[in-house]
């Protein structure tokens, strides 16, 4: 990518190129590495608005690494990440590249949600605080619209009645629909799950994705990393498998759970399911 400019400046949004308009996240040919390992090889990925992708794919074969490059907690070595047409972590100026600064890389981060294998509440505040802090923290909403959006969220969690309690009191799958409904509080347009049932005793893996599949059928986009297959398959318009940093294959679950093409997704789906 192009040079970085001394001083940027704070940028009105820019489109990418038509190609991939009306995408709501754009991934292409981006190749990350770590020192000499090759992470991401060449991944490219086009996720329409409100559609679901479930990302497959066995232990370090690069999916975390992609997810977080669709907020910029990662830095892509080569190719581009878009979300709703805006270039994640660059601006454009004719045919340069520049690199953002922190404080705008923040402000557009806020467009992507993401969830945690490991929920990541604040121990030392309530449901509803963790759900509110984020918007009065970045100046978005004061103090009472937060908690009065937060109470709507929790709801939508199922989870009126523990507005006032701590994680501590909360159960695993509580304590992340309390995490899905603070990643909903600034209103992302892409919601990212990082194996959000992985951590979660199997009787409480239901209730989330419950609330995951109800965020599907309100039109939210969302990339779920799991290796819940029967979940890829009833709730997901698009299944991806990974291994090694590459896109193997990708289609509906029909395609690839049922008729997988290449023989690496079938040898992994006989180990999962
Ligand atoms: P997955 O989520 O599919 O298990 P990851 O994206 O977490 O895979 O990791 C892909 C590979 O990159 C793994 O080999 C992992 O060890 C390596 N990796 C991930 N993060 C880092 C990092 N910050 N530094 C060095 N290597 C990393
Ligand atoms: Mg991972």
């Amino acid at each position: 990518f192009g040079a970085r400019a001394a001083n940027e400046r704070s940028l009105a949004p820019l489109r990418v190129d038509p190609s991939s308009a009306g995408a709501a996240v754009e991934i292409r040919n981006v190749s990350k590495r770590f020192g000499e390992l090759a992470v991401l090889k060449d991944v490219s990925l086009s996720l329409p608005p409100g559609s679901v992708t479930a990302i497959l794919g066995p232990s370090g074969s690069g999916k975390s690494t992609l997810l977080r490059t669709i907020n910029h907690l990662e830095r892509v070595d080569a190719g581009l990440v878009a979300v709703d047409g805006e270039l994640i972590g660059y601006r454009r100026d004719g045919d340069t590249l520049y690199e953002l600064q922190e404080r705008d890389i923040l402000k557009r981060r806020a467009d992507v949600g993401m969830v945690f294998q490991s929920f990541n509440l604040f121990p030392h505040m309530t449901a509803l605080e963790n759900v509110a802090e984020a918007p009065v923290a970045t100046g978005r909403s004061s103090r009472a619209e937060a908690q009065a959006f937060g109470r709507e969220l929790l709801a939508r969690v199922g989870l009126s009645d523990k507005a006032g309690s701590y994680p501590r009191q909360l159960s695993g799958g509580q304590q992340q629909r309390v995490a899905i409904a603070r990643a909903l509080a600034l209103r992302p347009k892409v919601l990212l799950f990082d194996e959000p049932t992985s951590a979660l005793d199997p009787e409480l893996v239901g209730e989330v994705l419950d609330v995951i599949r109800e965020l599907a059928r309100t039109g939210t986009t969302l990339v779920v990393v799991t290796h819940e297959i029967g979940f890829a398959r009833q709730v997901a318009d698009r299944v991806v498998f990974m291994e090694a940093g590459e896109v193997l294959e990708s289609g509906s679950p029909a395609e690839v759970l049922g008729v997988p093409k290449h023989p690496r997704t079938g040898a992994f789906l006989a180990k999962v399911l």
